[in-house]
């Protein structure tokens, strides 16, 4: 570590006492940069990464709601409100137990950065609360949505913030919450992104995120002469990233072999075909079941419940050619990126956010495996709901072919801004790549708008 990042980090710590995610998102970034920003002093003079680290706004609100037994229930409610510099905030809404500060500003940070690569108008941003969605009746839902958007509603607006989905927030949810924004604003606005077909919504939103990783891969492998076609995958999670990563694999020629939930994996040595798919997307988005059932179905599966005395997944330890983690932060730790290498892995497209650890993605580099980090591997999500916008504005609906091809070219342009920025010898860090593309668009509209 260099002493300009140390002190920088330093700082940083005291700063955000006790947000490790916050601080292992910014040190990952900082030690990109701060090479790029010595060359580049008009940066280093505007203090451009200390204002970037720095959320123009925070905005922490309670969310009272009542139970179906008529209880009071009290959860926290939070939108980090990152950087405008280039665009209207953006970025997702998680609902899970784990969410806390930390978590939504280290998110809302990298959502800067993968923002300014999908090439659209976005600022950054993120939210959520500590709602546990599972487990909780319809009602239950719609009754928290409604508390929380009863709040966030005086903070957000088309133009000027428009929250998405994220872990526990689907359809469902951005629904209710679509509702609540329209009842009491009483305009019918895309200030949500994710929405129904019927009500403003974008063909191919759901896919995105699924679909981009996957094209990523292939952009990635494309540099070496290869496709997806053949290839084994690990992929985790079992919701919508997962989910939609496996359909574009399985047309894309290649076989998934995992997927899993906070309980456990399910290894299919066969491969999830479309009938299978079908089956978890049945289990996990209507039943809202437990992916154990995936095995109790498919004899070809074996199901693995999460040992929480070892100190790696063994999900990561299978023979395979490449890994899509789609489920959570710090999913992969050293230990998990070693076995991956171990086991012929060497093709890592991120589908969930900041699911490696600093150990894991120095493992990746040292052996100059095809690393798609997820501020650029899993920015279709993000890209699509800057298109959702797009058709909003315009009052018009693009067709699903229209929508994947802009898709499939956007994956390619934040491929190649990562070449570009991120080429060593004939390797390429798409680490440093996709820091210092998504860096550039945003510092230089800082450096425009003066000190704000
Ligand atoms: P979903 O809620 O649809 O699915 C999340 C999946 O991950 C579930 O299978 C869940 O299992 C599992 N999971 C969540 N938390 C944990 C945990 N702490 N430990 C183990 N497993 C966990 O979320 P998404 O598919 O939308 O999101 C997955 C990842 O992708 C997240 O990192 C998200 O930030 C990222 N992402 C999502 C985008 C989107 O468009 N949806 C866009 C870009 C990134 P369980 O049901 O047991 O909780």
């Amino acid at each position: 570590m260099s002493d300009a990042v140390r002190e920088f980090m330093d700082r940083i710590k005291a700063k955000n006492a006790g947000e490790t995610e916050f601080h292992q998102a910014v040190f990952e970034v900082a030690t990109s940069l701060m090479p790029f920003i010595e060359k580049n002093p008009k940066y280093r003079k505007a203090k451009i990464l200390e204002r970037i680290a720095e959320p123009e706004r925070v905005i922490m609100f309670r969310v009272p709601w009542l139970d179906d037994k008529g209880d009071v229930q009290v959860n926290r409610g939070f939108r980090i409100e990152m950087n405008s510099a280039i665009g209207p905030y953006k970025g997702g809404l998680r609902l899970h137990p784990s969410v806390n500060l930390g978590i939504l500003k280290f998110l809302a940070f990298e959502q800067v950065f993968k923002n300014s690569l999908t090439t659209l108008p976005m600022g950054g941003g993120k939210g959520g609360s500590d709602f546990d969605p599972k487990g909780k009746s319809d009602n239950e839902v719609m009754k928290f949505c409604q508390s929380f958007m009863t709040e966030l509603c005086r903070h957000i607006g088309a133009d000027t913030d428009v929250p998405a989905g994220d872990i526990g927030v689907g359809g469902r949810e951005i629904g209710f919450m679509f509702g609540q924004y329209k009842r009491i604003r009483n305009e019918f606005v895309g200030v949500l992104t994710g929405k129904g077909l019927n009500w403003g919504g974008s063909l191919i939103r759901p896919e995105a995120t699924g679909y981009g990783a996957t094209y990523f891969a292939q952009e990635m492998l494309a540099t070496r002469g290869e496709s997806l076609k053949g290839k084994t995958c690990l992929v985790s999670g079992s919701g919508n990233v997962t989910q939609y990563t496996i359909e574009k694999v399985n047309q894309l020629g290649g076989k998934c072999i995992t997927c899993s939930d906070s309980n456990g994996y399910i290894l299919d040595e066969a491969g999830i075909d479309a009938e299978k798919l079908a089956f978890i997307m049945d289990l996990k988005n209507v039943k809202r079941g437990r992916i154990k059932e995936y095995a109790d179905k498919y004899k070809s599966a074996v199901y693995t419940a999460v040992d929480p005395k070892l100190d790696y997944n063994p999900l990561w330890a299978h023979k395979a050619d490449c890994a899509f983690p789609s489920a959570t932060q710090n999913e992969i730790n050293g230990k998990d990126a070693a076995n991956l290498i171990k086991g012929g892995v060497y093709v890592v497209s991120e589908g969930a956010n900041m699911p490696s650890n600093i150990d894991a993605i120095n493992t990746y580099l040292e052996h100059k495996i095809l690393y798609g980090p997820g501020k650029a591997a899993n920015a279709g999500g993000v890209a699509t709901s800057g298109l959702e916008m797009s058709q909003n504005s315009l009052r018009l609906s693009w067709t699903r072919e229209e929508v994947d091809q802009r898709l499939q070219g956007i994956m390619k342009a934040i491929h190649s801004t990562c070449v570009k920025y991120g080429q060593d010898g004939k390797w390429v860090n798409y680490v440093n790549g996709a820091n210092i593309g998504g860096f550039v668009k945003v510092a230089d509209a800082m450096l425009d708008h003066g000190i704000v």
